[in-house]
């Protein structure tokens, strides 16, 4: 297959709309036009389309380009992204607050629209079609002529197929806004401008655009006859992609997070927010009634509830511990399959593989359980070092209860990284579950009624307190050194002694020093503690265990 109709080199771009953060779904159609750009020794370019003055902002551009470059969905044109390294070229630290409008690579530039549209470049092309009559302008604002003066409008789409619409179904359109609109280019115009002028021969994006794309093909044909530049305004590949959806059937959106928060508001019947929060009360009232799907109110209400937001843009799933290269492997599956049942690979395999021919038309269910048991199998095949560095970065960037804590240091991180890393299914996971480990040994709270822990302790009149006794007696002569390996041997003499289970004596301890019976491997948790520690907690659950037993005398 030629690179395109006019042998032009193979071009696709990524052009997001800086008006929130990358959703999961923008990313995978930077993940095909990447995959597709490198597969076919093309050209990869990032454009930011911000003509929605009100809407778009700078945090969110650079947010959207960090999204990227995690990622590691790397361009060949565009602004420049964060330094990732130290010792990067502009001397300063790694993820500075980068300046994307100053600092852009490529020759096709500037690729911000709005830097695009202060040079005049589209005002020309505007100028031309006035000219021609092939636009007006009313109340300010520029027209395309279309309808029985443009005539039917047909175009064939690489997923959705050969599509066409007739005339009068086709209403005029703006393509240069009016005063209140900044004089700027529509997005349909903007798009086809910057596409044809940086020679982009593949234009994927999502499905929503699809009924956009009769506008865009008569702009491109327009332009086309009166520039006399055939090759240059010539159509380029549509490939619009099915859409990502809910298991229950609606389409992934930002307003999941609010609909979710909302939810769980009237089922705690949140009353009000506090004004402590910052939300006002109306606006807060409105929230509940659906009227709004206010960002502020849906985190105050999570923050109030300690709720788990639906994961939707890039940075949530990366906040929730998922790692990049299966965020890309699950979501290039969302749509698009290598044909084989095949459905673990790794950028390089999706490069190699990736083709318009295998994207069906049905849209696809995000399952998140599905996204969990990828990212388990991938930090399990993780070496133990990769697992330690990936799981540091993740405590560095976003738990600073684990910072300051003993365990995130040297040896001791290594070892407890290597005795979690199996069970992980995401990096936070191990931390949620061992926050016995950061936390002072008078903050460890018992409760002896859930039913494994008076198995384990206060059934058959206190026997596995009276094992934990043993166990704090014969911990009392142990060396500090190594300290979790002797006892641990220490406790299996003891079970040999007694002639019963290991567990019997072991399960009391891990309760005494987590409050719960799940904890690492039993000699590594006492390691990790050291011999104080333990025995300060054995101390504090058997006096806890004790008033308990009393109590219910
Ligand atoms: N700025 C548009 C969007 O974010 C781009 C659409 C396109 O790729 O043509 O939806």
């Amino acid at each position: 297959m030629p690179a395109d109709t006019n042998h032009r080199p193979v071009v696709t771009r990524f052009a997001p709309s800086p008006t929130g953060a990358l959703h999961i779904g923008g990313a995978r159609t930077a993940l095909f036009a990447w995959a597709y750009a490198r597969g076919h020794s093309g050209k990869f370019i990032l454009r930011i389309e911000d003509t929605d003055l009100k809407r778009s902002s700078p945090e969110s551009t650079r947010g959207i380009i960090r999204d990227l470059v995690w990622l590691g969905l790397m361009w060949d044109e565009g602004p420049k992204g964060p330094c990732m390294k130290q010792a990067c070229d502009c001397g300063k630290g790694p993820d500075e607050d980068f300046d994307p409008y100053n600092r852009q690579v490529g020759d096709n530039g500037p690729y911000f629209q709005s830097q695009r549209a202060e040079q005049g470049l589209y005002d020309h092309y505007i100028q031309l079609l006035l000219d021609a009559g092939e636009a007006y302008e009313e109340d300010g604002a520029v027209r395309l002529k279309m309808g029985g003066h443009r005539g039917d409008i047909a175009f064939d789409d690489a997923v959705y197929g050969h599509i066409e619409v007739k005339a009068e179904d086709l209403e005029d359109f703006v393509i240069r806004k009016g005063d209140d609109g900044g004089r700027l280019p529509t997005f349909h115009f903007a798009v086809v401008c910057d596409d044809a002028l940086m020679g982009v021969t593949h234009v994927i994006r999502g499905q929503e655009h699809l009924s956009n794309t009769t506008k865009h093909a008569a702009i491109y044909d327009a332009l086309a006859k009166l520039t006399n530049d055939a090759v240059t305004w010539a159509r380029p590949t549509w490939v619009h992609t099915p859409s990502i959806m809910n298991p229950g059937g609606s389409k992934m959106s930002k307003r999941d997070k609010a609909k979710a928060a909302r939810q769980a508001a009237k089922i705690a019947k949140i009353a009000k927010i506090a004004k402590a929060d910052g939300i006002d009360a109306a606006r807060f009232d409105a929230f509940i009634d659906a009227d709004n799907n206010d960002n502020d109110i849906t985190l105050a209400i999570a923050h109030k509830l300690g709720l788990k937001l639906p994961e939707i843009d890039v940075n949530d799933f990366l906040e929730s511990g998922y790692l990049p290269g299966v965020c890309l492997n699950y979501i290039a599956l969302l749509g698009w399959n290598p044909g084989d049942n095949q459905e673990k690979f790794d950028l390089d395999f999706l490069s190699k593989h990736f083709d318009f021919d295998r994207v069906g038309k049905a849209n696809s269910t995000f399952d998140r359980d599905k996204l969990r048991s990828f990212n388990g199998d991938a930090i399990r095949e993780l070496s133990k070092d990769d697992f330690a560095c990936e799981l540091g970065g993740y405590v560095k960037n976003y738990r600073p209860d684990w910072q300051e804590a003993s365990v995130f240091n040297g040896d001791d991180w290594q070892t407890f990284c290597t005795a979690v890393q199996e069970r992980a299914e995401t990096l936070p996971q191990p931390l949620d579950a061992n926050t016995f480990l950061i936390a002072e040994d008078d903050g460890i709270e018992y409760d002896f009624a859930p039913k494994p822990i008076r198995k384990a302790m206060t059934n058959s009149n206190g026997a596995g307190v009276k094992l934990l006794g043993e166990v704090r007696a014969a911990f009392d002569g142990l060396p500090e050194d190594n300290f979790g390996h002797t006892a641990h041997e220490k406790i299996n003499e003891l079970a040999e002694a007694a002639g019963i289970n290991m567990g019997k004596y072991a399960q009391p301890v891990r309760i005494a020093v987590a409050g719960s019976p799940v904890t690492p491997p039993l000699d590594v948790t006492l390691d990790l503690l050291g011999k104080s520690s333990t025995l300060e907690r054995i101390d504090r659950c058997l006096a806890a265990a004790k008033a308990h037993m009393e109590s219910q005398a």
